[in-house]
């Protein structure tokens, strides 16, 4: 995809479903990718493998440059740390993808006080300060930039049982469109894509149940779970230069799971 070439992309949870994907999807649209993990190395690796054969197509240098950084976002140290190194090591920082999610499910009326404050803490103020930094970066070396939040249908839709995550990916909503207007004009696009259900490792409960898989499918309009590549492929989209009039937007991909299906047919005869 245009402008993709060259550019150097940090992603964050990229050691697993959607961020693995996206790391690879971007490596293979010849971007430098920054591979950030929390406290799996080998998985760290295995998506640089992945993303450098994708890359290069078997030839030894194709120019692709690669990093394995580690990084926990709820800590506001190693999130500085982790884009000064992948600035110090692959050059600078065009494209930040903030992925790294968690969600933990509880009555709202027994959440407890720390549980909530973790989820806030990785889903939201996690990509805040990261994008925050890549701002920072973005205008003293005065590039342009793309910042793109991996939110959820969650964004709009309510979730009992989980209301730290969906008030995180409402607020991401709001992060996305606050900072793309806040920075407009500097050349800075800011969007998000919001998955609907996808078969990643959040999801292992029911991915791997072909029961439980199905009633989850069965309301897909499209009857059918989302795949990783999926998400990558409007990623990428979102941060090549076939989006450049693009900002402040989420990106629904959800086999039409917001489209309100119970207006499939009518209420009333
Ligand atoms: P996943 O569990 O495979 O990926 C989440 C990644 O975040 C993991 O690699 C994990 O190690 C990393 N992570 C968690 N806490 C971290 C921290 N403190 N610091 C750094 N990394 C951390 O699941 P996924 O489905 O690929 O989720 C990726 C994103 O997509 C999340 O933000 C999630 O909310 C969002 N999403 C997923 C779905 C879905 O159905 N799978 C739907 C909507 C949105």
């Amino acid at each position: 995809m245009k402008g993709l070439k060259g550019k150097t992309a940090l992603i964050t949870g990229a050691t697993s479903g959607i961020g693995q994907a996206i790391a690879i999807r971007l490596a293979q649209e010849g971007c430098h990718v920054a591979i950030n993990y929390r406290r799996n190395p080998e998985s760290a690796e295995d998506t640089q493998t992945q993303a450098m054969e994708k890359a290069c197509h078997q030839m030894e240098d194709c120019g692709v440059r690669s990093l394995i950084v580690q990084g926990d976002v709820s800590q506001e140290v190693d999130i500085i740390k982790m884009v000064e190194t992948t600035i110090e090591k692959l050059g600078s920082l065009d494209i930040l993808i903030n992925n790294a999610g968690i969600q933990t499910e509880s009555p709202s009326h027994e959440v407890e006080t720390a549980d909530f404050d973790r989820v806030l803490n990785v889903n939201l103020r996690g990509a805040f300060l990261c994008a925050r930094e890549t701002i920072k970066h973005l205008l003293a070396t005065n590039r342009p930039g793309v910042i793109i939040n991996i939110s959820s249908v969650h964004e709009i839709i309510p979730r009992p049982f989980y209301a730290s995550y969906s008030i995180s990916k409402g607020g991401m909503g709001n992060l996305t469109k606050t900072l793309a207007l806040e920075y407009a004009q500097q050349g800075i696009r800011v969007n998000g894509i919001a998955p609907g259900a996808t078969v990643t490792p959040i999801n292992d409960d029911w991915t791997n149940d072909p029961e439980k898989r199905a009633v989850v499918e069965s309301h897909i309009p499209m009857g059918r779970a989302g795949t990783t590549e999926e998400m990558a492929a409007a990623v990428a989209f979102l941060a090549s230069d076939e989006a450049a009039y693009i900002t402040g937007q989420t990106l629904f991909i959800d086999g039409g799971l917001t489209l309100y299906a119970d207006f499939r047919e009518a209420w009333s005869a």
